[in-house]
């Protein structure tokens, strides 16, 4: 029989992808299994190592996946098979999340278990709706309560006449379809019909909704805005802060849904930082960068350096596929010393700064007519040879240029761009219009999104806002039918980012 392994029950937090703790992110980074709920953003699964196995339990309110016997079998049975197992729950595992018992068939079964406390959604929603859950001067009490109970029943489990007389806080779970019943029994039991009431929805994502009223009229004012699950109800007079304190929903990008388009491995910067701003990211990859066809190539030009005067480093991937070309072949940054050495954009320059070499050369501006700009008033370009490493789908017009001017040229094809395909989730999106603004960070991407959309939805969506990071992008996606709403003035992750900020706020969308 084999040594049992490990199930570490981790919180992954309400929502917000940063809202999970550095030991849930280690148990993810270390984890064989995965077992995951409707609430825990699926998002942390790219934590875990790919190959390990990612099991799906739902538990959407009235149409469980699997029921909690069935649930606490399947950890057990994966803990007894020796795997490392994370059970990732949403908020924390042991607030009204049953962690407890699956903890139990844990014990009784000598799997041994860990607990990483999660941040509960209660606490973390009504922050991120500008809510102190306690205030000083406000109350000196904080009840968690589960709205889940029907509180219209006889006997019921939880004292309301209590919870009205107690005072303080009260942060109610799963309440949504109960609000009714809630507000009256609260009511009736003494607190006023004045009490101030908040509901947040998704609280934390950049989904979230809110909606506000008094004990009085938060059941009316809910259904009149289609409130469902999930959502917090807050009671008490700390909401009233809100007014102070907002600070999450009025982010420049908040609500808007942006799809970023990049290779995978690349959108992380772009997304992150939409994020950041309160947008609502969906990732369409649409090319993937595999290596050339013939990966020799590159190994062979870098290793016949002698006559080059000039190596150019055009994109972050030209960076790391010479330097894994220079690794396989036994060399390090040493091999490059030369040659003069020419970059485009902070990204390229800082990513080659990270294997110890300096730039000798970056443009003031991150296009490759500004890279020849700049060489060709700087040096006499004649006789002069350039190595170019670059994809196999890159424009001629910089080499041209360096030839016009006298330079001979050595192109190598370093990695090539195969359009890969979306998420169905995000076509999806696209087809029900819930897309406001995609992005664009190259021609290639404008292209691959242009044919890929054209394909799988029959044309190019006219309900959206297209951003581009420079002309020559915007070029390409006008040439491809998609008017650009806004053009990046500096060709930079951040300055798409600022244009967007920019086009946003001037009331535009
Ligand atoms: N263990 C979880 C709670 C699970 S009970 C925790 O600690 O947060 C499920 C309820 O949590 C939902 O019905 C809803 O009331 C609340 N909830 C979970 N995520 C939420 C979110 N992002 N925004 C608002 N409420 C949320």
């Amino acid at each position: 029989m084999n040594e049992p392994g490990i199930v570490h029950l981790v919180g992954a937090g309400p929502g917000d992808p940063g809202l999970l703790t550095l030991r849930g992110l280690e148990c993810l980074q270390e984890a064989e299994v995965v077992v995951y709920d409707h609430l825990a953003n699926p998002g942390l699964l790219a934590h875990a190592p790919p190959d390990a196995q990612f099991i799906y339990v739902g538990k959407k309110a009235g149409a469980h996946t699997l029921d909690q016997e069935a649930i606490n079998a399947l950890v057990v049975e994966h803990g007894l098979a020796g795997r490392r197992v994370v059970r990732l729950k949403g908020g924390d595992p042991f607030v009204f999340g049953r962690g407890g018992e699956e903890a139990i068939a844990l014990r009784e079964a000598g799997v041994p278990f860990d607990v990483v406390p999660g941040i509960t959604a209660g606490v973390a929603a009504a922050a991120y709706a500008g809510i102190p859950v306690t205030h000083r001067g406000f109350n000196s009490v904080l009840t968690f309560v589960t709205g889940h109970e029907d509180p219209e029943k006889d006997e019921s489990a939880v004292d309301w006449g209590a919870l009205a007389r107690g005072g303080g806080t009260l942060l109610f779970y799963m309440g949504v379809r109960n609000l009714p019943g809630i507000a009256r029994r609260l009511i009736a039991g003494g607190r006023s019909p004045d009490t101030p009431v908040a509901l947040i929805r998704h609280g934390t994502r950049p989904i979230q909704e809110f909606v506000e009223g008094t004990l009085a009229d938060i059941a009316e004012r809910a259904a009149s805005v289609g409130m469902k699950p999930p959502a917090i109800t807050v009671i008490g007079d700390v909401v009233n802060l809100r007014r102070k304190l907002r600070w999450f929903d009025t982010k420049p990008l908040f609500g808007r849904t942006v799809v970023v388009t990049r290779s995978r491995t690349q959108a992380s910067a772009l997304a992150r930082g939409l994020a950041l701003l309160g947008a609502h990211v969906l990732q369409f990859p649409t090319i993937s960068i595999q290596a050339p066809e013939d990966p020799g190539a590159l190994t062979k030009a870098l290793g016949d350096l002698d006559g080059v005067d000039w190596l150019v480093f055009t994109s972050v991937n030209v960076v790391a596929r010479v330097f894994d070309a220079l690794t396989g072949a036994g060399l390090d940054a040493r091999a490059l010393a030369g040659c003069s050495i020419a970059t485009v954009g902070s990204a390229t320059t800082d990513a080659l700064a990270a294997h110890g070499v300096r730039a000798d050369l970056v443009p003031p501006r991150a296009t490759s007519k500004d890279l020849f700009e700049t060489l060709s008033s700087q040096f006499d370009l004649r006789g002069k040879r350039f190595l170019l490493p670059r994809a196999d789908i890159a424009p001629p017009d910089f080499p041209e240029s360096l030839r016009e001017a006298g330079a001979e040229v050595i192109e190598v094809i370093a990695y090539r761009t195969v359009r890969s395909s979306p998420e169905p989730s995000v076509l999806e999106a696209l087809r029900e219009h819930a897309v406001d603004i995609v992005t664009f960070t190259s021609s290639s991407t404008a292209r691959n999104f242009a044919a890929i959309v054209r394909q799988e939805l029959g044309d190019i969506p006219t309900d959206v806002r297209y951003a581009s990071i420079g002309p020559n992008t915007s070029r390409t996606a006008e040439a491809e039918g998609m008017t650009v709403w806004t053009e990046a003035k500096d060709p930079t992750i951040a300055g798409l980012i600022a244009a967007l900020v920019a086009q946003t706020e001037s009331g535009s969308l």
